[in-house]
């Protein structure tokens, strides 16, 4: 039974792994000189692996989609994850976040790790193999350096990303070569993701690539129930970006689609009350300028000053009562997403109407999807990778059971 996994991150080598254990022969394709390249990059700021919270918490931060997530993660999510981790010989540990890390937070030991073993199942590898869809006979087309080639598999497992940071070989090119097969593909966008706002050139130029620490943003979803994260962001030339950014990132961006602007709230005092905050500002300031007396009674200078600043009026900024509540919920004008290449993970892409429980296109026979190209999202906190490894776990199993089901339409519906 030969199976082809086409995309070498971690859902594809995850499908290549469970395939090849249940006894497939497994050659796994990828259009990059080496594979892996974005969980290395994720490996680089400390390899969030997953989390550590209860199961229900867990599922809840896949919206609408924990529902054919659970099964998935029921078979292969984070515990389960830690434990094969462990087998590669990296351990793991809970941070005080709860999220989980490997003990030395990085990502390339435990490929390095992965890649021997798998070498030693003997998956094979073809690097610079780009697939471009399939031959009238239906066998795979790759480009390589050599030309066009093709291969001939009882079944594929297309684990090709999403469409963030193609440099690193997931360029969503994938998504007209299913659209000609009559997949409907949900439109991808950036999830995680920073934002526009537009600076002034004085704020642009003296806080560009400054932290903002110790805030907490503020935001209402599309149901008008308000969620309050604390965090820190960093600003950017063009906007803002970072952990809290991201958090949010999906409510904002589905209501700057809706309304071609999203407002964005942020408490820059979350540890003191308002009432405490007009106190302190409403103390008598003598000679010293509204500026010194926000930094000495509130502890309110640099970038945050700069924001105060940048947003409210000259007015609002010497009345202690108005500059309270600015300070406790200034708005920000998000005016657009940063482009999809920039962001963390994809959102939209093969919608699960469109798989069996075990994550074969119904409309094709004999092939499975699994990883980021599919149509969910998470914030960051180790749900990404967790979700593509059990999308990878699920599909590669899933394609060896139909091909051990006799691979036809009927063991299509046989396997649900
Ligand atoms: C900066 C950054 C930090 C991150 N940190 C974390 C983190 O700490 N925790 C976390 O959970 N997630 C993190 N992520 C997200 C995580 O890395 C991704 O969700 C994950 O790598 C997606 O896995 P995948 O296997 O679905 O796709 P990818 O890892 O994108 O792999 C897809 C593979 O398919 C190949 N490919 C694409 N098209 C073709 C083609 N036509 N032919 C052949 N091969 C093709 C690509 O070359 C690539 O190797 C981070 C992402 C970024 C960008």
């Amino acid at each position: 039974m030969k199976i082809a996994i086409i995309g070498g991150g971690p859902a594809g080598l995850m499908a290549a792994e469970a395939a090849s254990a249940a006894g497939a022969q497994v050659d796994v394709y990828d259009s990059m000189a080496s594979v892996g390249r974005k969980f290395l990059l994720a490996g680089k700021g400390g390899l969030n692996l997953t989390h550590s919270e209860p199961p229900e918490n867990f599922l809840a931060h896949y919206g609408t989609r924990g529902a054919q997530l659970a099964p998935l993660l029921a078979s292969f999510g984070p515990v389960a994850l830690r434990v094969w981790a462990r087998g590669l010989g990296i351990d793991t540990f809970v941070g005080s976040s709860g999220r989980v890390f490997p003990i030395n937070l990085k990502a390339a030991p435990l490929l390095r790790a992965w890649l021997r073993r798998l070498r030693q199942a003997r998956v094979q590898f073809h690097v610079r193999h780009r697939w471009i869809g399939w031959d009238e006979r239906g066998a795979l087309s790759l480009a390589t350096s050599q030309g066009i080639q093709t291969a001939q598999a009882d079944a594929v497992v297309l684990a090709l990303g999403g469409g963030s940071w193609p440099n690193l070989g997931s360029d969503a090119t994938w998504v007209p070569l299913l659209g000609e097969r009559g997949l409907c593909i949900a439109p991808l966008q950036p999830a995680n993701c920073g934002f526009d706002v537009g600076w002034s050139e004085h704020f642009r130029t003296k806080f560009s690539g400054t932290p903002v620490k110790s805030v907490a943003v503020i935001v209402r979803n599309d149901a008008g129930a308000e969620s309050r994260c604390p965090g820190e962001f960093v600003i950017t030339e063009t906007g803002v970006e970072g952990g809290v950014i991201y958090t949010v990132s999906a409510t904002l961006r589905n209501e700057i689609q809706a309304k071609g602007v999203a407002l964005l709230h942020l408490d820059l005092t979350p540890d003191r009350e308002i009432q405490r905050v007009v106190y302190d500002l409403s103390r008598p300031r003598g000679t010293r300028t509204m500026a010194t007396h926000l930094e000495r009674r509130v502890g309110i200078e640099g970038v945050k000053a700069g924001l105060l600043r940048e947003v409210v009026s000259k007015e609002d900024f010497a009345d202690p009562v108005r500059l309270a509540a600015a300070i406790k919920s200034l708005p920000l004008r998000l005016i657009a997403p940063r482009p999809l290449e920039e962001a963390i993970s994809t959102a939209g892409g093969v919608p699960f109407e469109a798989l069996n429980t075990r994550l074969m296109v119904r409309s094709l026979p004999g092939v499975f999807c699994a990883g980021e190209m599919l149509d969910w999202e998470a914030p960051t906190g180790g749900y990404l990778l967790t979700a593509c490894f059990a999308t990878g776990y699920a599909a590669g199993i899933g394609a060896v059971e139909w091909l051990n089901k006799g691979g036809t339409s009927e063991a299509v519906s046989r396997l649900g």
